[in-house]
């Protein structure tokens, strides 16, 4: 009796053994199940590698990367606009630090106001003369008489003395800075932009990881009348260092006749995230020297997109470009806003849809995706 007892015994901790165990094997599959869901990664069909979320990064993940805002003292108010976005939605989470460029000194309500914001460290560069003015090949009579001819043209910014210095800077000279020097990555922030979802991974690091070097959320065509000699003066260059042009490159994204012509279509620069080391590269700053000394950025608008964009396309292969459809983002007049609803609520955006510019007849973007065979947002079609 005393063993056919003791036998039961035997039998019911073994019956509550396996129900433990099978718990403890249902929790384990659970939170490794959420781990994987809460991974946010920009999409699945074209990407590979995944990053930690926000959860699961900790500080040795952190890359040398930073934000760079070009601004002046004026700027304040609706620079820290766009900075409290940048830090709300994503920074607070990863503490990168701040860069801030200026032609002029930084007084000390823009240091403390961009100090107290930023929720990573904070640095402060006065832009070298030589960075920004007139190169001593310049003919500045000869600039000034393109400004007169454009302001009577009413071509955008096409008066303007200081967007011309601005314009050169960000092609050839941000990336040279002091205050650049040490990092990898960055991300160009300007005054009065929106972000509207939440980026809820290291998205430095995501680029890092998947071998992106350029990165971009609205693209379209430039102003034909502000860079009529462009093309001409960067075919100059390939012609002379054919070696730089990468295999599998965009220009097919760019010239709508194998090269004879610039298409216009750029990437929107005011935002970007980037490898630095790609504009430090020999092909990059000889093609900027090359462009500097025909003289567009005076005697023409050359803007910094369409240089950008042009390098960009012709002197990487296309994998290494990437077009983020998560980051929700404005900047006047254009907003780039998910379509797909799981995309728009998964992320918490919080802006609206129609307002969106990626598949509108004047978005290069659209192009982007048949020319990169990329699947596009569940919903596009109602939204062109
Ligand atoms: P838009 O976006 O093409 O209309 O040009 P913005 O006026 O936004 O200028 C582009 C960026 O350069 C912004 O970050 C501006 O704050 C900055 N910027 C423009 N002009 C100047 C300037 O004369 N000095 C400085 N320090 N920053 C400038
Ligand atoms: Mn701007």
């Amino acid at each position: 009796m005393a063993s056919t007892r003791s036998n039961a015994r035997i039998i019911r901790f073994g019956i509550f053994a396996l129900i433990l165990i099978a718990c403890g094997f249902i929790l384990t599959q659970g939170s490794s199940f959420n781990a994987k869901s809460n991974t946010a990664t920009p999409k699945a069909e074209n990407e590979q590698a995944d990053v930690p979320a926000a959860e699961q990064w900790s500080e040795k993940d952190k890359i040398k990367a930073t934000f760079v805002s070009l601004a002046r003292n004026s700027d304040l108010f609706a620079l820290l606009d766009s900075i409290r976005q940048v830090e709300d939605r994503f920074n607070r989470k990863f503490h990168y630090d701040w860069v801030f460029l200026n032609d002029q000194p930084f007084d000390d309500a823009f240091i403390e106001a961009t100090t107290a914001l930023c929720s990573g460290k904070t640095k402060y560069g006065l832009i070298p003369k030589e960075n920004w003015g007139y190169p001593a090949w310049i003919d500045q009579e000869k600039a000034a008489l393109t400004r007169e001819r454009m302001r009577e043209a009413k071509i955008i910014y096409g008066h303007s003395e200081s967007y011309r210095h601005m314009c050169r800077f960000e092609s050839g000279f941000f990336w040279r800075q002091a205050a650049m020097e040490e990092y990898e990555y960055y991300w160009r922030v300007e005054p009065d932009i929106k972000i509207f979802c939440d980026i809820d991974y290291d998205i430095f690091k995501w680029m890092k990881d998947n071998g992106k070097e350029y990165s971009f959320t609205i693209s379209l065509p430039e102003y034909k009348e502000t860079i009529p000699t462009l093309w001409e003066e960067t075919q100059k260059y390939i012609e002379a260092n054919p070696k730089v042009l990468a295999e599998n490159n965009l220009l097919d994204w760019i010239s709508d006749d194998k090269g004879k012509t610039y298409n216009g279509c750029h990437f929107w620069s005011n935002f970007e995230i980037a490898s630095l080391n790609f504009w430090r590269s020999k092909e990059y700053r000889e093609y900027f020297e090359h462009l500097d000394r025909a003289g567009g950025f005076f005697y023409e608008r050359w803007g910094d997109a369409p240089v950008h964009s042009i390098a960009a396309a012709l002197f990487l292969p296309r994998e290494k470009i990437h077009f983020f459809e998560d980051v929700g983002y404005y900047h006047v007049p254009f907003t780039n806003c998910p379509v797909d609803p799981a995309i728009r609520f998964g992320r918490n955006c919080h802006c609206n849809p129609d307002k969106d510019f990626t598949w509108r007849g004047w978005s290069c973007t659209t192009k982007y995706y048949t020319i990169n065979n990329l699947k596009r947002q569940k919903n596009w079609e109602k939204y062109t």
